[in-house]
């Protein structure tokens, strides 16, 4: 779950991070008396993306009237395929130095990761790799101020810096400990006027433990309404961008799947995970939502364990009877009950294959036809 810049603020806020004047707005009500009561602007577009800079989504307005306008404009704004959730109005910080500072995962050694630079404000995957400090974090011991210190001293940090940079690492632990997090990032973070400030932030807390924070789930939901309907019955869905619609059961035979279209030049214009025992009626609904993607085929990709193929040759029998499927289906159906299965989908005029690459060949084939 990724937090708004906003929401991570007021969290950095709280924890005794400093981070400039602010306040967000969902509209532009009350956003020219609150720009008035500062003495430089900076307006903010609020989406889950980076390099909102670059993108024309941050703007220096020069009048509380002007801020306004800027506001109204980024609210109407589509940020890097995301529509502007809300504007955060902050004082304009004098840029005396930007640094980079963040505490992420390292999943293979199994500890959080200080990831710092003093050469900030710009992509971490554009600063050279000499100019990066890692270190390791030992949760037993956690951060402590010596720590902070050694890391600011291999930034090149002056020594006039390194014990508020210190004492900012260990403030930026306990947070990313206390709030479940898998990412705190802050970049810049910016020196002014011999004050260390938080100028962005960037806060992903670990989907298991959304749930403790319930006031934030509903205005950061990433899922699509199609994918939020799917989750509703208990399907997994995924949308993407290709052209081939992929139905499977089991995450794994899912993702083999979208390899084998891949591998086969095609590409998948979203997954469909339903999972093992889907039944007649779940499978329709499914494929109902999968169909108002409007694929230019569909993969369907099942391995009867628990499920059983007669099942999901009943439900691809009753949507097209009721409904009705406009697209080419090229299905791959094995396991329990396939015979019955595959006599199913033949009195309806489909077919079935038993391998998957025949069975994705074919509608990558397809899918290629239909773009002509
Ligand atoms: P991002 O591009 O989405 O990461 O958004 P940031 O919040 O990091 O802002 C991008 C850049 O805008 C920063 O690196 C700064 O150069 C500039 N910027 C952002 N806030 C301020 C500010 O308060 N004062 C000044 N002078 N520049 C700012
Ligand atoms: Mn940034």
């Amino acid at each position: 779950m990724k937090l708004y810049e906003y929401m991570g603020k007021d969290i950095f806020r709280r924890e005794g991070i400093p981070v400039p004047r602010g306040q967000a707005f969902f509209n532009s009500a009350g956003v020219a008396d609150f720009a008035a009561s500062l003495p430089a602007i900076v307006v903010k577009s609020q989406v889950l993306a980076g390099g909102r800079g670059k993108a024309g989504g941050i703007k220096f307005p020069a009048s509380a009237t002007e801020t306004e306008v800027a506001a109204q404009e980024l609210l109407a704004t589509v940020i890097r395929d995301l529509p502007v959730h809300a504007v955060l109005v902050e004082e304009k910080l004098k840029i005396d130095r930007e640094y980079y500072v963040a505490i992420t995962v390292d999943g293979g050694k199994r500890k959080p990761l200080v990831i710092a630079s003093a050469q900030g404000g710009v992509d971490i995957e554009e600063v050279a790799e000499e100019h990066i400090v890692k270190f390791h974090v030992d949760v037993h011991a956690g951060i402590q101020p010596h720590f902070g210190r050694e890391v600011a001293r291999r930034m090149g940090l002056p020594a006039a810096e390194s014990k508020q940079f210190s004492e900012l690492l260990v403030k930026m632990y306990n947070l990313f400990r206390k709030y479940d997090a898998e990412l705190v990032e802050i970049n810049p973070l910016v020196l002014s006027s011999g004050k260390l400030i938080a100028a962005d932030a960037k806060l992903t807390i670990d989907d298991e433990a959304a749930f403790r924070y319930p006031e934030w789930l509903p205005s950061v939901e990433e899922r699509t309404e199609r994918e939020l309907k799917a989750a509703a019955i208990g399907i997994s869905f995924v949308e993407l961008d290709g052209e081939i619609g992929v139905m499977a059961n089991g995450a794994g035979i899912t993702m083999a799947t979208l390899d084998i279209i891949n591998h086969f030049g095609g590409s998948p214009r979203n997954f469909m995970d339903a999972g093992g025992g889907a039944g007649t009626e779940a499978t329709a609904k499914a494929l109902e939502i999968l169909l108002s993607t409007k694929p230019k085929t569909i993969v369907v990709n099942i391995f009867g364990g628990i499920t059983r193929c007669d099942d999901v040759a009943r439900a691809f029998a009753q949507v097209k009877e009721t409904i009705g499927i406009p697209v080419p289906l090229v299905i791959r159906l094995v396991g329990t009950n396939e015979e019955a299965g595959v006599e199913i989908l033949r009195q309806q005029g489909m077919s079935a294959y038993r391998s998957i690459d025949e069975a994705v060949a074919k509608a990558v084939e397809l899918a290629a036809k239909e773009a002509v």
